[in-house]
């Protein structure tokens, strides 16, 4: 399987690579700018063909590059809004130079516009950003559904994708913790659960997963990951998740609350 975790780049690609493969790893997870927003730095053309390198040598998965979460695409201002288009457009060029990496971001809050309003805010904004020849896979995360953010229903995501002209290359990354905070039950009936996903978006448009427990009870509507096994989806529901045939091809990428020891311990169990 393809396994890792949320990892810093802050030292390169090349390095962050290492570091997954010493803690057990075959892909990574990292911010494609600071999470705050901001300027990215440049990239570095050697250590991505040096990472290009290890991640054949060690056969790894697909890399996951993950957007701000300052980036907000149905903000209530019109300046923020440009801003995060300006930042996706960024994103999106970096990515497509980065080794075989799908780029993941959070749809945004509507800050009280109302979900339509946001929907249509953020599907506008990947119709100017997103060209007819892109080639880089462009994840919509699923949300656990706190304050006013878009995108913790199946629907929502789905109606996102079809309001984009050029959404072949548009896809969706699911988080565990997210998925039972917003009240799916992938603990009880996973299933289900994927049914519904299959019926609503289809399972093709199914990417990428974040691995994560969560400290926060069913159908809450908040985002605390845990550590695994340490929360309320708990070991068994993580591992039949994935094992589960129409998931266990994904990448997972753990974003539990751990340093790189616990990552590499996470891994273990997991892979156990
Ligand atoms: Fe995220
Ligand atoms: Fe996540
Ligand atoms: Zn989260």
């Amino acid at each position: 399987m393809k396994i890792g975790c949320h990892l810093s780049v802050a030292q390169g690609f090349f390095k962050a690579g290492q570091e997954a493969v010493r803690i057990g790893g075959n892909t990574f997870q990292f911010f494609t700018r600071n999470p705050r927003g901001g300027q990215a730095k440049a990239l570095d053309y050697k250590d991505l063909e040096l990472l290009k390198k290890l991640m054949a040598e060690h056969d790894f998965g697909t890399l996951f590059a993950h957007g701000s979460y300052t980036m907000n695409l149905c903000s209530d201002k019109p300046e923020i809004r440009q801003y995060a288009k300006d930042i996706l457009k960024d994103d999106i060029d970096r990515v497509s130079k980065i080794p075989n990496s799908l780029y993941v971001f959070h749809p945004g809050s509507h800050v009280k516009q109302g979900v339509k309003a946001g929907i249509l805010q953020i599907t506008e904004a990947l119709n100017d950003v997103i060209e007819p020849d892109n080639q880089v896979s462009i994840c919509l995360e699923g949300m656990s559904g706190k304050g006013t953010e878009i995108g913790s229903t199946f629907e929502e995501l789905n109606e996102i994708i079809q309001g984009v002209k050029y959404n072949e290359k548009l896809g969706v990354c699911l988080d565990t913790c997210h998925l039972y905070s917003a009240g799916y039950d992938i603990v009880g009936d996973l299933d289900g659960v994927l049914k519904h996903f299959d019926e609503v978006v289809g399972l093709k448009r199914l990417k990428a997963i974040h691995l994560n427990d969560s400290m926060m009870p069913f159908d809450s509507h908040k985002d605390r990951h845990e550590k695994i096994g340490k929360g309320t989806l708990g070991l068994e529901a993580i591992k039949r998740i994935i094992s589960h045939p129409l998931l266990k091809d994904l990448p997972f990428n753990l974003e539990t609350p751990n340093e790189n020891e616990g990552y590499k311990d996470e891994i273990s169990l997991l892979l156990d």
